[in-house]
């Protein structure tokens, strides 16, 4: 078995163009097939080396590899039939179109846009359904060298028999096209550039792909490139074309509706990990009620004949559930390592693991941590300036209840031997300070909150204080009895 995957480097990586590598690498290591991955740059116009490194390089951080292709965007391409670069592989295009001028299965056309629109135009008037006239399928010699004389230059074009076109989808089963209603397409422009169809399938052929898998968006084009396999007289390879991705209402993904960039996942903080699982259930399931696989047991249970046939659901809130059981799953010490980059510089890596047990439990994404506790390397009168004054009084009371519980707790803490300046014993000495306040303990600690972390939501807030250490509890302790102060005035 060998499957390839064929990016056009036009854009980022896409959500969906993710989901159908990683279909083709499970496929390709569930049978212990070969993968290929090929940079179709034929459109000049749009790919640009920028878009490949963004492919390449989030391919590989989903921890998708390929036996064949470019490794980098400016690296040497491995493997027996290299180049893997549709840009380097013309000759061999051009090879296989003068072969097919030669059996006539092609043929050059002169046509220009302004006369195809006026075809098209009559074509509309009549209700027929668009479609090349042929005009010049069978023109003289003397037509041809009095167009050529005009300074045209002919784009080539396939001539499609009127044959019913039926094939065996991987995914879908018995699929059925009447090419009878195609139009002659053109797979060679007249600046001498093929066209996708065409060079898909000579590079299919070329790269002895026995197995295609794509997005469903490519089915109706697949009876056109059977068509040319024929007249090439090349291997049919099997087919799958994989659901489209819907968002939550059912509509197509779009990049101007949805995020479908992966970069824009990465570095919102989702782990590789738990997308690679998310993406693999998008189209499939093991049918069990298992839900976490690794890419080697995916690997391992992933059939491309089991994918579904309907449109598959991005549910964005599956892929953060996703993502919290996988940093849940990560040692304090590897979860640091991920965060690093979420991270500002400044904070020291060991103050950095100390930080991740306050996170851990709530963090949906790396990229929420600064949100969570940003409090803890943000500059004090940073932190103060995120709440108001009337921030700081309990969910009932006023700013009376704000001051006796900052005043005893400003008491407590530095009364507190920095020895002791643990979650544990803060707990308990400040409860016992609200019991002396004759507050309810929650009342009591709700001011205490939002002094230390600027939020009237955080990490455990006795676990928060010891992170904070001493000194700068009570500097923000009197931050906020300082902004109840200029209230009061
Ligand atoms: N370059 C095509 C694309 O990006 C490849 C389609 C195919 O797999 O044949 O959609």
């Amino acid at each position: 078995m060998r499957v390839r995957m064929a990016p056009s480097p036009t854009g980022p990586l896409h959500i969906g163009t993710a989901r159908t590598s990683l279909y083709n690498f499970l496929t390709a290591r569930h049978a212990g097939g070969t993968y290929v991955l090929r940079i179709e740059d034929t459109d000049t116009a749009r790919s640009t080396l920028e878009f490949e490194r963004d492919i390449i390089d989030n391919l590989h951080w989903l921890g998708i590899t390929w036996d064949e292709g470019p490794q980098a965007a400016d690296g040497d391409d491995i493997g027996p039939f290299a180049p893997y670069r549709q840009s380097l592989r013309m000759e061999l295009y051009a090879t296989e179109a003068d072969r097919l001028l030669a059996s006539g299965a092609a043929y050059r056309c002169w046509c220009t846009p302004e006369e195809l629109e006026a075809v098209r135009k009559a074509q509309e008037a009549l209700k027929q359904p668009p479609r090349y006239n042929r005009r010049c399928l069978n023109l003289t010699d003397a037509e041809r060298a009095a167009f050529e004389a005009d300074g045209r230059k002919p784009v080539i074009r396939f001539k499609v028999e009127p044959e019913v076109i039926r094939f065996d989808d991987l995914v879908r089963g018995e699929v059925e096209f009447d090419n009878s209603l195609l139009g002659d397409f053109v797979i060679v422009r007249n600046d001498g550039m093929p066209l996708y169809h065409f060079v898909v399938v000579v590079d299919d052929e070329a790269m002895e792909i026995s197995h295609v898998i794509r997005g469903e968006d490519h089915l109706s084009n697949t009876p056109k490139h059977i068509a040319l396999i024929r007249a090439l007289g090349y291997r049919e390879p099997r087919f799958g074309h994989i659901p489209l991705i819907l968002n939550a209402d059912r509509s197509k993904m779009s990049k101007r509706k949805s995020q479908t960039a992966m970069s824009a996942y990465r570095e919102q903080g989702y782990l590789p990990e738990a997308m690679v699982n998310f993406l693999a259930f998008l189209g499939w399931s093991p049918g069990t009620e298992e839900e976490i696989f690794s890419l080697d047991e995916l690997a391992d249970r992933f059939e491309i004949d089991k994918v579904h046939k309907g449109g598959a659901i991005f549910d964005r809130d599956r892929l953060d559930h996703l993502n919290g059981v996988y940093i849940r799953a990560l040692a304090d010490e590897q979860l640091a390592l991920r965060l690093r980059d979420f991270v500002p510089a400044a904070v020291a890596d060991e103050d950095l693991v100390r930080m991740v047990p306050l996170v851990k439990e709530r963090l949906v994404k790396l990229g929420d941590v600064p949100e969570l506790i940003g409090f803890a390397w943000e500059p004090d009168d940073v932190v103060a300036g995120w709440y108001e004054p009337a921030d700081l009084a309990p969910r009932k009371g006023g700013p009376e209840e704000a001051r006796a519980a900052l005043e005893g707790a400003r008491d407590t803490l530095a009364a507190l031997d920095p020895a002791d300046f643990s979650a544990e014993v803060l707990e308990q000495r400040c409860r016992a300070a609200a019991e002396a306040a004759g507050m309810k303990a929650g009342d009591f600690f709700s001011p205490i909150r939002m002094a230390i972390t600027g939020r009237p939501i955080s990490p455990p807030l006795f676990a928060s204080l010891e992170l904070l250490g001493r000194e700068r509890s009570l500097a923000r302790i009197d931050d906020a009895l300082g902004k109840l102060g200029a209230v009061r005035a």
